[in-house]
């Protein structure tokens, strides 16, 4: 029986799988897509707002030619890792169960249409929140011209196309948008600019919108998106804009399914689990968490640069765990 299954292969998973390695423990980790899949989804030209020694896991240096690295850097990066370390993936494969066993857990997944079962004394869950996209819960939502997703600008020039929200990734689609030759329109609930945004992107946004390249929209309840129209109120006017695309950046939640199926309590209005901050054990006896899971709700407070030092907590941990379990 393997001493730990990690579920999920992101930056967070893969440095407490190789801090577990380090101390001798047996791991294997579970992804429903392959390595760091989230970053693999990312836009195709996104750079990174940290340096690349602030993304290093395993002690592997992260040379890069920029300051900032870019996705495909990030992917190359995160690839050599694996290999050099011999992580263990277990990819294409989405875990749906995570149930106490006598010795340890069962872990239940699905991969192709089979099932596949595995066990191990310890879990992590280190799943991520990128696959499950905030919802607006408006009519018109599900259309096929409304993404949650950004990828790239070309396809959309010379149409109308609206980003709703106002944080990072909303801007940084609609700068995309507006240079690929889109017409663009932000439309953002808030009143003023968020704090959130990167303050060396939101200059070049505030320009965009002074010389009315980009349309700003503050205030901007959205009440349906149509065919033709995104319909949004301000102080309880009803208005109308065209859109022949709607892009949704309304963030991302974690999905906490897998959470309470395996008896993790999970606070309501902030969805962070409970856990213990210093070893990152989650109220189930052997079942930790890992990553940007910890934050619940908030995408704004754990990122790569301080939830890949979750493992080294987990890890150490672990080893204490089995120590005492070997002794008794
Ligand atoms: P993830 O990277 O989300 O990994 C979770 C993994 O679990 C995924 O691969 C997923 O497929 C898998 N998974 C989920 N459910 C299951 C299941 N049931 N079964 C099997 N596998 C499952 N952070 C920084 O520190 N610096 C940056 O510059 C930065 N830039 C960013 C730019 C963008 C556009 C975005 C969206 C985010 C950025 N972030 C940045 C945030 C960063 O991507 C996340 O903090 C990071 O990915 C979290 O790592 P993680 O390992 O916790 O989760
Ligand atoms: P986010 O930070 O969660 O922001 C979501 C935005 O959508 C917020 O402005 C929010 O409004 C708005 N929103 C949420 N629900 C809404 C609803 N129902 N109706 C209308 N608006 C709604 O998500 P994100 O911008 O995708 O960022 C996710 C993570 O990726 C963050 O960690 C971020 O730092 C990271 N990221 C980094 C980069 C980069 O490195 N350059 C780029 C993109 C993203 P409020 O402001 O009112 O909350």
């Amino acid at each position: 029986m393997l001493d730990c299954i990690i579920i999920g292969a992101g930056p967070c998973g893969l440095s407490a799988a190789i801090e577990m390695q380090d101390r001798g423990l047996s791991v294997e980790v579970i992804e429903k897509g392959n390595i760091v899949e989230a970053i693999y989804q990312y836009p195709t030209h996104q750079t990174f707002f940290s340096s690349s020694e602030k993304l290093e896991i395993g002690g592997v240096p992260f040379i890069n030619k920029e300051l900032k690295p870019r996705r495909q850097d990030a992917l190359v990066y995160y690839r050599e890792v694996v290999r050099r370390k011999g992580v263990i993936i277990r990819p294409f494969e989405t875990v749906e169960h995570v149930g106490r066993t006598a010795d340890g857990f069962e872990v239940k997944s699905v991969r192709g249409g089979q099932a596949v079962t595995r066990s191990a004394r310890s879990v992590v869950l280190a799943t991520g929140y990128y696959g499950l996209p905030n919802k607006m819960n408006v009519a018109g939502e599900d259309m096929p011209h409304v993404f949650h997703y950004f990828k790239e600008g070309h396809p959309f020039y010379g149409q109308d196309v609206v980003v709703i929200g106002g944080k990072n990734s909303s801007v940084d689609a609609a700068i995309e948008l507006e240079k690929a030759g889109a017409r663009v329109t932000m439309l953002y609930r808030g009143e003023a600019y968020s704090p959130s945004i990167k303050p060396w992107v939101l200059p070049n946004f505030e320009s965009l919108v002074r010389a009315e390249k980009v349309k700003m929209v503050f205030d901007a309840t959205i009440e349906e998106i149509t065919n033709t129209d995104v319909i949004y109120s301000i102080g309880g006017e009803r208005l109308a804009i065209k859109a022949d695309f709607v892009f949704a950046m309304t963030g991302y939640t974690p999905d906490v399914g897998l959470f309470a199926d395996a008896g993790i309590d999970i606070d309501p209005d902030t969805g962070i689990p409970v856990f213990d901050e210093a070893t990152m054990e989650s109220n189930v006896d052997g079942i930790y968490i890992a990553g940007v899971v910890a934050a619940g709700y908030d995408a704004n407070k754990i990122f790569i640069e301080n939830g890949r030092f979750h493992g080294a907590l987990i890890a150490d941990s672990l080893v204490h765990r089995l120590e005492r379990e070997t002794a008794q």
